[in-house]
């Protein structure tokens, strides 16, 4: 089960997505930003590039900081990045079957192109 914590009142809960049992507070949907930071105040977060994942201490540092009013320092380009993720997936849905045509489609196209060249080429 993951652990996290309530962006607005520091409490722990159990998804960064779910409701809050002391506050009621659930990142709304298309709140891309309460969305970012619920996932990073959790342990279903894990940054592949720094290969890091908030510990329970850590979440238990935040909680405090929130709890106690003091304002969190978000690293704004992982918050970005989050944010633009979520966006991405929105607007142009799941990984689209289309896209990934289109990719297929253009990966073939240099070595067909290579192909019908060097055939040109042997024909003079
Ligand atoms: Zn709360």
């Amino acid at each position: 089960m993951a652990i996290a914590i309530c962006i607005k009142c520091g409490h722990h809960k159990s998804g960064p997505f779910g409701t809050c049992a002391n506050c009621g507070f659930s990142p709304p949907r298309h709140d891309y930003e309460a969305n970012a930071k619920s996932l990073l105040l959790s342990t279903r977060y894990y940054d592949p590039i720094r290969d890091w994942r908030p510990s329970r201490a850590d979440l238990d540092e935040y909680s405090q900081l929130i709890m106690s009013g003091t304002p969190i320092h978000w690293n704004d380009e992982v918050l970005k990045s989050l944010i633009e993720e979520q966006r991405c997936l929105n607007e142009h849905g799941s990984p689209s079957w289309l896209k990934i045509v289109v990719f297929v489609l253009l990966a073939l196209l240099i070595p067909i192109t290579a192909v019908l060249l060097s055939l040109t080429w042997i024909m003079e």
